[in-house]
């Protein structure tokens, strides 16, 4: 893959010439970055990069008309929702044109408990649309404000929620997306569960969505609570006590070491210094029995606030939890970074004690509990790092899995780097498909690059794949 030349981007350019286009060479570079600054490994190799300009669709006919003339130009192009993304997601490697989805976000329908949206539609209006009829999502990252539900499929993994429903890839949560072909004349294919799943968190790379379809969760009268007490493992099974009980409805827990305090300092009315924390997410009806585990464990409850107000006034608990913790914390001290983790279910306490103390103050812990696809409970770990280098970063990595720690390494931008882990055929198989010229967001799928071999392999056999492009 080549960057575009000047006349190929002047003849887009004229085929664009009435839609809304944004060549200001501030705004291109600003919309050309997510929050890939949160890694110092990151942030010197992602920088040289950018988009020629940025296009911003309201309907599909305009985006039809932008993808087409994007592959008949031969011109890289990247979506983009909210850039609220981590690992330079939406970060052009061979420049072209940002498909920025944002203002194409109108919500399709909404029946009971399942909903259709535009991809550009932000999370939070998605829970306004529809909580006055009792439903919302199921789960959503701590970016919920400003993210995109588009950049939720195409870049996320999960949050708020999961505790409950898993990640977004668990079965039953993805029923359907309409996706678009890059192609001089693009189609439009619906796909549903479980093909609905064969773009998501591959960073547009193998395609681009267009609509999204997803069953919702009931909506309930949430409340907001902090919890501190003494010691790391009580209170990690305090949180563990809290998130398996069936009775007790929630919608987050979330564990800090007492460590993590001094980081979060807009909290200090709400935790002690000295004491670790968990911050939960609850059903008013769960006061009491919250209280009793509290109790139990010798723990206080410091703060416990109805939840919906606190989003309104934007003073939320869970917008420190998740990635969210890495935003404050870096707001105090600009040398602390993070790490990405999946503890094994059922030795998720005893990992996590064991990797404190292998590590001690060096990564200390955050962790929010999750259900995994598979249903069991654990925790996916986002420690806070103090950085020194990047060998040292590898090394912390590096020494969790070694301890049956796994990670999805947030300080690379290739998408088999990361949580993906390596090259899966069905993604190459579904980018033939989608994206046959590998104009989408090139340059960050290793497969692409052996796409031939995956042929010849899924030809003669070797591999079998679910979805299947015109050979
Ligand atoms: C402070 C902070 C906290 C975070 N917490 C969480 C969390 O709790 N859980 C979590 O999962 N993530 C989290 N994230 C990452 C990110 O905010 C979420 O994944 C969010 O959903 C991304 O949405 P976006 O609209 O900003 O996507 P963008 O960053 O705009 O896009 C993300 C990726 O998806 C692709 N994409 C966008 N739209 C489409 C489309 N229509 N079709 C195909 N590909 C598309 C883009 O090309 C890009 O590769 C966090 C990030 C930050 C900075």
């Amino acid at each position: 893959m080549n960057k575009p030349t000047l006349e190929q981007l002047a003849a887009l350019r004229a085929d664009l010439g009435d839609l809304q286009i944004i060549d200001d060479a501030s705004q291109v570079t600003r919309l050309s970055r997510d929050f890939s600054w949160f890694s110092p490994v990151l942030t010197p190799l992602l920088e040289p990069y950018k988009a020629d300009f940025v296009v911003r669709p309201k309907t599909e006919d305009e985006i039809v008309r932008i993808v087409a003339a994007c592959a008949k130009h031969k011109v890289p192009i990247t979506p983009r929702g909210a850039g609220s993304g981590n690992y330079g997601q939406c970060t052009p490697l061979f420049g072209g044109v940002i498909l920025d989805l944002s203002q194409y976000n109108q919500l399709v329908w909404h029946k009971g408990d399942v909903a259709r949206m535009q991809v550009g539609m932000r999370l939070l209006d998605i829970d306004r649309a529809t909580q006055p009829n009792g439903w919302e999502l199921r789960c959503v990252p701590s970016t919920f404000r400003i993210a995109t539900v588009g950049g939720l499929y195409g870049g996320g993994f999960g949050g708020i929620g999961s505790i409950n429903y898993g990640p977004l890839a668990s079965t039953g949560n993805v029923l359907g997306v309409k996706a678009i072909t890059v192609e001089p004349e693009p189609k439009l294919v619906e796909l549903r569960a479980p093909e609905a799943l064969l773009l998501h968190h591959v960073y547009g790379t193998s395609g681009i969505v267009l609509e999204m379809e997803l069953a919702l969760a009931p909506a309930h009268a949430w409340r907001e609570c902090v919890i501190v007490g003494d010691g790391i493992e009580n209170m990690l099974r305090l949180g563990d006590e809290i998130a398996n009980s069936p009775g007790l409805m929630k919608k987050s827990v979330t564990f800090f070491e007492d460590r993590v305090q001094p980081y979060l300092p807009t909290l200090h009315d709400r935790w002690r210094t000295g004491k670790s924390a968990l911050f939960v997410v609850y059903t008013e009806n769960a006061s009491s029995a919250l209280n009793e585990l509290a109790i139990k464990h010798g723990a206080d409850i410091t703060y416990d606030e109805p939840h919906n107000e606190q989003v309104k006034k934007g003073k939320t608990i869970l917008e420190y939890t998740w990635n969210h913790t890495t935003l404050h914390a870096l707001k105090v001290d600009k040398t602390i970074t993070y790490i990405q983790s999946g503890f094994p279910a059922g030795q998720h306490i005893e990992h996590a004690l064991k990797m404190k103390q292998l590590l001690g103050d060096e990564c200390l812990l955050h962790l929010e509990f999750i259900r995994l696809k598979e249903g069991q409970m654990t925790f996916s770990g986002l420690q806070l790092i103090k950085y020194t280098n990047a060998e040292r970063l590898n090394e912390i990595m590096q020494i969790h899995r070694d301890n049956g720690v796994y990670i999805a390494n947030p300080h690379v931008y290739h998408v088999e780097d990361g949580k993906q882990g390596q090259i899966n055929p069905d993604i190459v198989m579904t980018k033939m498909r989608f994206d046959p010229m590998g104009l989408v967001n090139p340059g960050k799928l290793r497969g692409w690059d052996v796409r031939d071999q995956i042929v010849a392999d899924v030809k003669a056999g070797k591999v079998n794949v679910s979805t299947l492009p015109k050979f």
